[in-house]
């Protein structure tokens, strides 16, 4: 594990506290997420909770913002409603976003401690899907 941080983006904290606060009704949506683009686009969803396995708002905003043409996430960042603050990626997603966009950093942590990390660091001896694809290397 790198002991390597980089600068918060406080904008796109805001952005995902924004939604939380704003669009997050009731038992089906209770996280918000906000991604930054490689183009410095923001796009921002909410999880669609099922006890099928509804996703979190991390992956509706990977797809959200495929839909808008915005293919590299550089930045993602999950909000709680009811004032919860940065929430850290649930283990689906770790994997989800390692796999999708390997150099991606993720907001996690709270008040004084609220840092931005490589994804890779909050999956260590991760499972790389692409290593293990039958067109793999
Ligand atoms: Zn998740």
């Amino acid at each position: 594990m790198t002991t390597q941080h980089h600068p918060v983006d406080h904008e796109l904290v805001r952005a995902a506290a924004h939604v939380a606060g704003t669009h997050c009704r009731g038992e089906n949506h209770t996280m918000a997420a906000a991604a930054r683009a490689r183009d410095g686009r923001i796009v921002t969803a909410v999880n669609a909770y099922h006890f099928t396995g509804g996703p979190c708002a991390e992956l509706v905003v990977i797809g959200a913002a495929a839909a808008q043409g915005a293919h590299e996430l550089e930045t993602i960042v999950a909000v709680g409603d009811r004032d919860r603050g940065v929430v850290p990626p649930c283990g689906r997603c770790r994997q989800v976003l390692l796999d999708y966009f390997p150099t991606l950093r993720v907001i996690v942590g709270s008040g004084d401690g609220i840092r931005a990390v490589p994804v890779s660091d909050l999956l260590p001896e991760g499972y790389v899907w692409a290593d293990h694809r039958l067109d793999a290397g």
